[in-house]
């Protein structure tokens, strides 16, 4: 169901399906979203400090009903904050805005090359000092976990890297899954530009679900986390009902034939 968690390397259940609010800029706009959302039963958000809507996310979740420690809370540390004193400095920054005492997450947003060992450095203190349940890194290609891994305490326990369809991550996904990483599918639909495929929307009518809920459900089979966006209360509702249904083996493999290794947002190598 809805609150289906994957175990993650400390142990910590983090749900498998949660809310995106990328782009959600509007403050009514996004306290609606995420009000409906943990109406509906998400107990996951992810933000980010360069979302500029972290105090949107702290009051609706405040005034859901829904107990704090039932929602498990992501933000990121963005590119010029980086380095261990700053990102402690923007963690803090951030866990205000949220009007929090803890964050569940906190992932290095993306490998900056001069500064993302320091940034995880500073991540796994807030680890020990128990401000965040989970470490974790965002945008982090297997040569910066290589790098990361070679020298920390507390390995990352997620990186949330873009995944759909269209770019399927099987080596990523694959080391990961090896070092007990989690892997978390940001554009989980590729901004909704992998909807309109052929064989999606076909596997789609075979089984009587959308083509959004046909990806989301392909994410979960693969142990891929997702953090689906939308505004639309009746999206919001279409995009969570992934969980009573299965995609058969041909069609998985239908899926796996999609891949294009196409990005719609930035290579972490090249990274502007
Ligand atoms: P997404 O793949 O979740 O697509 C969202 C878009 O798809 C919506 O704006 C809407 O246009 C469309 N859509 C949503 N549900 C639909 C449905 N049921 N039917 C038809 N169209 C639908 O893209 P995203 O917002 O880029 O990614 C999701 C989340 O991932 C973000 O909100 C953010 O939290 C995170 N993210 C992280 C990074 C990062 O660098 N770590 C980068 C991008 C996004």
């Amino acid at each position: 169901n809805l609150h289906s968690t994957k175990t993650l390397a400390n142990g910590v259940e983090m749900p498998r399906f949660g809310l995106g609010v990328y782009k959600m800029t509007e403050r009514d706009e996004t306290l609606n979203a995420i009000d409906k959302a943990l109406k509906f039963g998400y107990r996951a958000i992810d933000t980010a400090s360069l979302y500029g809507n972290e105090t949107e996310v702290g009051e609706a979740i405040r005034h859901s009903g829904v107990k704090r420690e039932d929602i498990f809370v992501t933000t990121k540390v963005w590119n010029n904050d980086q380095g261990y004193d700053e990102t402690l400095r923007a963690f803090e920054v951030s866990l205000k805005k949220l009007n929090m005492d803890y964050l569940d997450l906190y992932l290095t947003h993306w490998a900056v090359p001069e500064t993302f060992e320091e940034t995880y450095r500073a991540i796994e203190r807030l680890y020990d000092e128990k401000l965040i349940r989970v470490t974790g890194v965002s945008n982090h290609h297997e040569h910066h976990l290589q790098k990361l891994l070679a020298k920390a305490n507390i390995a990352p326990m997620v990186n949330q890297v873009e995944v759909h369809p269209y770019l399927q991550q099987d080596a990523l996904r694959a080391f990961c899954s090896e070092r007990g990483i989690a892997v978390t599918a940001w554009s989980p639909l590729g901004r909704g530009g992998v909807l309109d495929h052929p064989t999606i929307m076909e596997i789609g009518r075979e089984i009587g679900k959308t083509a959004a809920q046909v990806v989301l459900r392909w994410h979960l089979q693969n142990d891929t986390l997702v953090i689906p966006k939308s505004v639309t209360p009746s999206r919001i509702e279409e995009n969570a009902q992934i969980f009573d249904f299965e995609l058969t083996v041909a069609q998985m493999d239908k899926m796996a034939t999609l891949n294009r290794n196409e990005r719609f947002g930035q290579d972490p190598d090249h990274f502007k």
